[in-house]
């Protein structure tokens, strides 16, 4: 394993044990929940979303390393974007976990791109992101 794998592995794995932004917001919070059934992994989600705008995240769950450290970054990277802008994102990323992208303007997330050789752990990192879509999918223009 080279050095940039573990510094990943690393930095997963204090996603995981310091989760980012978990919680939950009030309504009228945007909400859904997803589901993994192939690895027990469980996610709801919560969004503010004002003026099409994503002005508040948060998340609470419980399931594998990648799923939770997935959803803490997932939470990082989309504060403050525009519905447009994080479903850019999100095709952005799925592609990358998928293989099929490499990581350009990624970020931190690009630290999730060696799960793309993890056939079974695939949907582990793109639930969070499977999860947002049902919740932004409606408020697009
Ligand atoms: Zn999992």
């Amino acid at each position: 394993m080279s050095f940039l794998d573990n510094l990943y592995k690393e930095l997963i794995l204090e996603h995981y044990k310091h989760p980012k932004n978990k919680g939950e917001l009030p309504p009228p919070a945007l909400k859904a929940e997803g589901i993994n059934p192939s690895c027990g992994d469980e996610l709801e989600l919560f969004i503010d979303l004002k003026d099409q705008t994503i002005a508040d995240v948060k998340f609470t769950g419980e399931g594998c390393a990648i799923s939770q450290s997935s959803a803490s970054m997932m939470t990082e990277a989309i504060r403050g974007k525009t519905v447009d802008e994080v479903l850019e994102l999100s095709q952005k990323f799925k592609d990358m976990i998928h293989g099929e992208a490499p990581a350009e303007e990624l970020g931190d997330l690009k630290m999730l791109q060696g799960i793309s050789k993890l056939h079974a752990r695939v949907k582990c990192a793109t639930l969070a992101w499977v999860t947002l879509e049902q919740i932004l999918k409606p408020h697009t223009p």
